[in-house]
């Protein structure tokens, strides 16, 4: 995939992503990390047309993140699932195929099973999200995210509220999908999966890219921010 950020700066009250400028060509799995608070979510958020930045331009694959066309083609899985709590599993995915996708319902119902099937949760898919686990219910929402057939998933940080044993599940589940083409921009936390699955690493501080390239960097930082995270994390 290609991203590119061209003078991107982002304010709330304050101002939390400072002119950033950034290109990055032929990666597929790419991992942002750095401590809370270091604009890790706006970038995502910005990235995936989910928010307008306040100013500055952002491209993926030469589409500009505004581009209604390029909106289609994500999928975003947030911190915990936010899974309709009165619909099934099941029901979550094909409403959203029938609602956004003019789906009709049998063939929505077709979709949603493949890929509840394929995060493993075929024998939970007419259950609550309230009666399935953590884990299950994270899988759930990756499934829905998948189900519209993106070109671009998003992941922020989508196994912090789970234990380790249920991260370890999720993230398992997520490295299993390696082989379905599509791309991954995701933040985490769980550098032995940031070492696993991306190929790309941005190290976000306070705001900035402080440090970037293949996950190597990580054994060996050139930043003394990326050098002390690194201590931080392990
Ligand atoms: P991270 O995901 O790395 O923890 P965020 O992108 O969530 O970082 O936050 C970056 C900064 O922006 C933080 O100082 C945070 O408090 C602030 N921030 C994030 N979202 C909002 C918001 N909706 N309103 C005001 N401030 C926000
Ligand atoms: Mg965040």
């Amino acid at each position: 995939m290609k991203i590119e950020l061209k003078n991107l700066s982002h304010s709330y009250d304050v101002e939390v992503l400072h002119d950033l400028n950034f290109i990055l060509e032929n990666y597929n799995s790419v991992a942002i990390i750095g401590v809370s608070g270091s604009g890790k979510s706006t970038l995502i958020r910005l990235m995936s047309g989910l928010e307008d930045p306040t100013t500055g331009e952002l491209f993926v694959d030469d589409y500009s993140v505004k581009d209604p066309v390029y909106r289609k083609k994500v999928g975003f899985v947030f911190q915990s699932h936010n899974l309709f709590p009165h619909l099934t599993l099941k029901r979550n995915i094909t409403l959203v195929l029938e609602k956004t996708r003019d789906i009709e319902k049998e063939r929505a119902e077709e979709i949603a099973l493949k890929y509840l099937k394929l995060l493993h949760l075929e024998d939970q898919v007419d259950k609550l999200p309230r009666n399935v686990s953590g884990g299950q219910a994270q899988r759930a929402s990756i499934a829905r995210a998948l189900s519209i057939d993106p070109e671009v998933i998003f992941l922020d940080e989508p196994t912090s509220s789970l234990d380790p044993i249920l991260t370890h599940e999720v993230l398992t589940a997520v490295e299993e999908l390696r082989d379905l083409g599509k791309q991954f921009i995701f933040v985490t936390h769980v550098m032995s999966f940031v070492k696993d699955f991306a190929d790309y690493v941005i190290f976000m501080d306070q705001g900035n890219i402080v440090e970037h390239g293949v996950p190597s960097i990580l054994d060996n930082p050139s930043s003394e921010e990326l050098k002390q995270f690194m201590h931080r994390v392990r």
